[in-house]
């Protein structure tokens, strides 16, 4: 029985170090990217949500392999998000709200149409620029509504 736990406990250390090891490796965070995760991370604390809602992510990152309408897609399963690398070309404000909007199914489960972010297409990047603050508002109004019900 001692020997018993002894294995049992040596096959669950194994275990688990093969978990680590996976995810260091599969490990991505695309430093074009990070700057605006943290903006939103800092959005969600300044309404006073919790800014490590999405901390389980494994990769964050730009994809040049994704169908051209598509603008970005997140796997909680995969613990993913990737941004269409085209988004980049529209500018930094339509990377923002793609990120925000793979961000938002991520990690609260918003569905599309709950708000102008959220919308199932992507706006102008000017749009985006001159209404942004707005736009982070109602995103986070969003939020609030979400986890209320
Ligand atoms: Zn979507």
């Amino acid at each position: 029985m001692k020997h018993g736990l002894k294995y049992l406990f040596l096959g669950v250390s194994l275990v688990c170090l093969y978990f680590f090891l996976v995810k260091m490796t599969e490990t991505y965070h695309d430093p074009d990217l990070m700057p605006y995760y943290h903006e939103w991370q800092r959005d969600l604390t300044t309404y006073g949500l919790d800014p490590n809602s999405a901390d389980n992510i494994i990769i964050i990152s730009f994809s040049d392999h994704m169908a051209m309408a598509e603008a970005g897609v997140s796997n909680r399963n995969h613990n993913t998000i990737y941004v269409n690398s085209d988004m980049a070309d529209a500018g930094k404000y339509t990377v923002r709200a793609v990120l925000y909007h793979e961000l938002g199914h991520y990690a609260f489960d918003l569905e599309h149409g709950s708000c102008t972010i959220m919308s199932d297409t992507v706006r102008d990047e000017d749009e985006y620029r001159l209404n942004w603050d707005q736009y982070v508002a109602e995103y986070m109004e969003t939020i609030k509504k979400n986890n209320r019900q």
